[in-house]
């Protein structure tokens, strides 16, 4: 019983001291925030508000034109697997915000008969191995469109919408083609896609449907621009565009690159020629600054010869700055070049090659460096995933 008293005075003279400490603690940092807001008014009388800057990645792939030889490979028993194809880039597909790929061979799955060149017609699962390696958007717009008619396209395009893929250049009909393909991202930055081919190997677009694919056509080209550019920060153009086989952009090229630059898009994303064109900064008239890559050569392909064999990944950076003085910037340009060994399929990153993979694989490697950063010295080679 005496023992419970004195741990009771105990208890109630360490309540009071700690009650005491508690008042006297609190009284202290009273007295210092107020000192502390004082001088935080004066700060912002002094300093302009911070401008607040939010970065993101972009990535574009090539061409995607899958041959028999490449399907015949990726046959399983239950169907296709085209997965393991992209495993080696996966991871870099993945890390970047957006990432862009040209599907040049129409996905209108077995149902309507597989089929290789020149007439081209691919299993859905092509589609599902580019969802599954981080592809959010791909350009329908290009030689191959029409080769399997409309069946091909409305077949594609309806599993392109089961897996959540966007597609630009293509369209289900007149209405799908009046929304625009924009992609919203976390950081507050919306980047819109345009896609369009110089032709369709002499296929006609079937009358009254314009929709199935975008033609090159300038005053077109020019007030989608304009258009887009109210309603998203960055303006993307995917021109499927000049000559095969070609390592230079042609003037046709560089002329409908500038006519992107002058109409006040960010970036160009080029293929068709099957191999790499170099990258380039374009001035438009405004004195705005836009990326083109002229051609970004084949990403996955049955076809056959070294520079048919290499293509890669390109990556940009683009920010934005907001508040009074709200900007687009795009900068960073990076490529990851990659190589496709014949019959196997799995595309490689070039810096991870071996001898036995490609001989001379560092020569290779060096020369496509030079090739691509001909005009733009400070792009970057990404060596890491
Ligand atoms: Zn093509």
């Amino acid at each position: 019983m005496k023992n419970k008293l004195i741990l009771l005075l105990i208890c109630f003279v360490l309540i009071g001291i700690g009650t005491a400490c508690g008042n006297e603690a609190k009284n202290k940092p009273d007295q210092m925030s107020a000192s502390n807001h004082d001088m935080k008014t004066l700060a912002i009388k002094e300093k302009p508000p911070a401008e607040r800057k939010k970065t993101i990645s972009l990535a574009a792939i090539g061409d995607i034109l899958i041959h028999d030889r490449v399907y015949n490979v990726a046959k399983t028993k239950e169907g296709y697997d085209f997965k393991p194809f992209f495993k080696k880039v996966k991871p870099t597909l993945q890390a970047a915000d957006i990432t862009f790929a040209n599907q040049e061979t129409m996905i209108g799955g077995e149902e309507i008969g597989l089929s290789s060149y020149p007439s081209f017609n691919s299993p859905y699962e092509v589609g599902d191995a580019l969802k599954d390696a981080g592809v959010q958007i791909v350009s329908m717009a290009n030689n191959h469109t029409l080769d399997r008619g409309e069946m091909a396209i409305q077949n594609a395009i309806h599993h392109w919408e089961n897996i959540d893929m966007k597609y630009v250049g293509s369209y289900k009909d007149d209405l799908d083609r009046s929304e625009l393909r924009v992609i919203e991202t976390d950081a507050g930055i919306s980047v819109a896609f345009l896609a369009y081919t110089y032709g369709t190997n002499g296929i006609p677009v079937p009358e009254g449907k314009d929709f199935l694919v975008n033609l090159i056509d300038e005053d077109k080209i020019a007030s989608e621009i304009e258009l887009v550019k109210e309603q998203a920060d960055v303006v993307v153009v995917s021109y499927h565009f000049g000559n095969e086989y070609e390592r230079m952009p042609s003037e046709e090229q560089k002329y409908l690159v500038q006519l992107a630059a002058d109409h006040g898009a960010h970036l160009v994303i080029g293929h068709h020629p099957h191999v790499l064109q170099p990258i380039e900064w374009i001035e438009g008239k405004n004195g705005n600054h836009m990326l083109a890559v002229y051609s970004l050569g084949n990403f996955l392909s049955g076809q056959d010869g070294l520079y048919k064999q290499i293509g890669g990944i390109f990556e940009c950076e683009i920010s934005k700055t907001f508040g009074e003085n709200e900007r687009i910037e795009i900068h960073s340009p990076k490529f990851m070049p990659t190589y496709v060994p014949y019959g196997e399929w799995i595309v490689t990153p070039m810096h991870e090659l071996t001898d036995d993979e490609l001989p001379n694989a560092d020569t290779h490697y060096k020369e496509i460096k030079q090739h691509l950063s001909q005009y733009v010295p400070e792009l970057e080679f990404k060596e890491e995933q």
